[in-house]
């Protein structure tokens, strides 16, 4: 009998620990759940204290001149001290229950399959395969990144670093505003499933002064590897506006933005070991510090880099006004591949230095999105924002059509404002919140059809109605 009983009760405390184990603990004096804080140490009466609590109470113990061995001695001529105990702190408040210090676990995401594995990396020509599905155009930079990435990740899948060792493929990306570079660099992170750091250079100085340090570009990534650092290992950096460290020309005072962050980068391109803090931004003592590696780490610089034309003009015009075959000046004033023509000596003489070039030694550009391009944008990418739209209004079982013309409007009014792809969302959606408010007001419209009336502001979308045998099928389902 009595051992019925026993199981009986073994098996409600096993069904107590089960429902349990859905919740996480929290610490009682930092309040972090037991996922951010690392394990936590169990007093009694259900009472959790993080391990970094723990230490500092520890700490704090230890460094204060208060003499604890005395005062116990003491204690027992003190009157009306008593030391606390801790297991009655779960009673202090009779509605704070010990069990409700515990919220929810997250559940665990699936592990989901990255399309392109980096263990066992496709041919480049797959690569680009993927990208096309997303980036409209950049054919060119499309397949410089694929092979980059391709030649990175087997040297990091292979780790042949014997006596022939294979150059790091860091990238340096030249394109105007608006053509895709965080994009391309975006879907390349997603399609590979790394973690990725995307940071503006003007924001880093070196280490020392006002704005962020070199260094707090590896712990973005860590972060963003949910501070797994083998995994940030293999991560990608993408250092956008990289124009604007520029060597500063005719300047006498230090320059900390500049030349010098260029001289500062030199070791984490190369590859170095870098201490950082692991969940924080900055270096402090309350923040454990972690080592992570950068020499697998791919940088992708980017930038618009203006002005640079002209350099490339220069010296092409030098070159061609140079002997018999001697050009006209005005040659290359109305190229649009200008840009396309770019060499290393071009981005030096712009003011970057070329121990940082030397470790930048992919080097390729992307054009500015035309008329034809811009139309694409609009509706070809896998996730592209008409299909978006079309996808929302779906919902409500309506129809959004865009006619061919109304695209071009869309586009041409896209060129005008001179910032690439950049300017199409906030065209769209100036135009389309209008339809997004009233259509859901009436129950029979079937289609919508943007014309180009409607985006230059002459006239009103055209709208047909549901055949009215829909409309009675609608009807009797709701009746029913
Ligand atoms: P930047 O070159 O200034 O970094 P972005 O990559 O931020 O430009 O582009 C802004 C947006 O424009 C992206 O989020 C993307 O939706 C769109 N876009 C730009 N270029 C392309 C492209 N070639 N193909 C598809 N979408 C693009």
């Amino acid at each position: 009998m009595s051992d019925y009983i026993e199981k009986d009760e073994l098996e409600k405390e096993e069904k107590k620990s089960e429902q349990n184990d859905d919740y996480e603990d929290i610490c009682y004096i930092c309040h972090r759940t037991e996922s951010t804080a690392g394990k936590m140490v169990h007093l009694p009466n259900n009472i959790c204290v993080c391990s970094d609590c723990m230490q500092r109470t520890f700490d704090t113990m230890n460094n204060s001149s208060i003499d604890y061995e005395s005062m116990m001695k003491n204690m027992p001529y003190m009157p009306n001290i008593s030391m606390i105990n801790l297991s009655d702190l779960g009673n202090m408040n009779p509605n704070l229950k010990p069990n409700s210090k515990k919220v929810k676990k997250k559940k665990a995401k699936e592990a989901k399959k990255p399309v392109l594995d980096i263990k066992s990396i496709p041919a480049p020509h797959k690569i680009k395969a993927s990208l096309d599905e997303y980036v409209v155009g950049q054919e060119q930079a499309k397949k410089v990144i694929s092979v980059a990435v391709y030649n990175h990740y087997k040297r990091v899948a292979t780790d042949t670093m014997d006596d022939i060792e294979i150059e790091k493929s860091n990238m340096l990306m030249i394109g105007p505003t608006g053509s895709g570079k965080t994009f391309l660099v975006k879907t390349l992170a997603r399609l590979l499933d790394v973690p990725l750091a995307i940071t503006d250079a003007t924001s880093l100085t070196e280490a020392g002064y006002i704005g962020d340090d070199i260094e707090s570009v590896v712990s973005k990534l860590l972060a963003a590897a949910d501070n797994d650092v083998e995994k940030a290992e293999r991560g990608i950096i993408f250092i956008d506006e990289i124009d604007k460290i520029a060597k500063k020309k005719n300047t006498n005072q230090r320059d900390v933005s500049g030349e010098s962050v260029q001289q500062g980068m030199l070791k984490l391109l190369e590859g170095s070991d870098v201490e950082v803090p692991v969940g924080a931004n900055s270096k402090n003592a309350m923040v454990p510090l972690t080592t992570v590696n950068t020499r697998n780490i791919l940088f992708i610089c980017g930038g618009a880099f203006p002005d640079l034309e002209g350099i490339i003009k220069e010296r092409l015009n030098k070159a061609a006004s140079i002997g018999f075959k001697a050009d006209l000046k005005d040659k290359y004033d109305n190229d649009p591949n200008l840009l396309s023509k770019v060499t290393v000596e071009d981005v030096r003489k712009f003011g970057m230095i070329p121990e940082f070039l030397g470790r930048l030694p992919i080097l390729y550009t992307l054009d500015a999105l035309s008329k034809d391009m811009l139309v694409k944008v609009l509706n070809e990418p896998k996730n592209a924002i008409l299909k978006q739209y079309q996808k929302l209004l779906e919902l409500d079982e309506v129809q959004l059509k865009f006619d061919d013309d109304a695209l071009e409007a869309i586009a041409e009014k896209a060129l005008e404002k001179k910032t690439g792809a950049r300017a199409l969302r906030a065209i769209i959606e100036e135009f389309m919140l209008d339809i997004m408010y009233e259509i859901p007001k009436d129950d029979n419209i079937g289609t919508v059809t943007i014309t180009r009336d409607y985006i230059e502001g002459k006239g009103a979308p055209r709208i047909e109605m549901r055949s009215t045998e829909k409309i009675k099928e609608n009807v009797s389902e709701l009746k029913k």
